[in-house]
């Protein structure tokens, strides 16, 4: 159920991003895969919670930004999983920096005037 707050939270943000006069068409979220965050579960939750706000009617794109990993033993960037056991697929090493995934954010608000 944690997307539906994700979606309030989403929808809250756009409408402070949205001129007084617009109407929006797209909304656009990037979701990294760290926050566990399902895309179908937001599109699922859309309609219900836009209506009301100054979203109803728009749809929602969802960007899903996959995990990437840097690895400190041999510096090659990764995906870390559980194919690999989340260490480094070419030198085992699990010492990495987390360069992407944990991204949560509005991209932006397509909309007409
Ligand atoms: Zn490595």
């Amino acid at each position: 159920m944690h997307e539906l707050s994700y979606v309030i939270n989403f929808i809250n943000i756009a409408e402070q991003e949205l001129p007084s006069d617009a109407v929006p068409q797209t909304l656009e979220v990037t979701v990294g895969e760290m926050t566990g965050v399902m895309p179908e579960f937001l599109h699922k939750y859309y309609p219900d919670a836009v209506k009301g706000t100054r979203l109803e009617g728009s749809d929602l794109k969802v960007n899903l930004v996959p995990v990437t990993a840097n690895c400190l033993s041999c510096g090659k960037d990764y995906h870390p999983g559980k194919e690999n056991g989340y260490s480094c697929p070419h030198c085992g090493s699990k010492e990495a920096k987390l360069l992407r995934g944990r991204e949560c954010e509005v991209t932006r608000v397509n909309y007409v005037i």
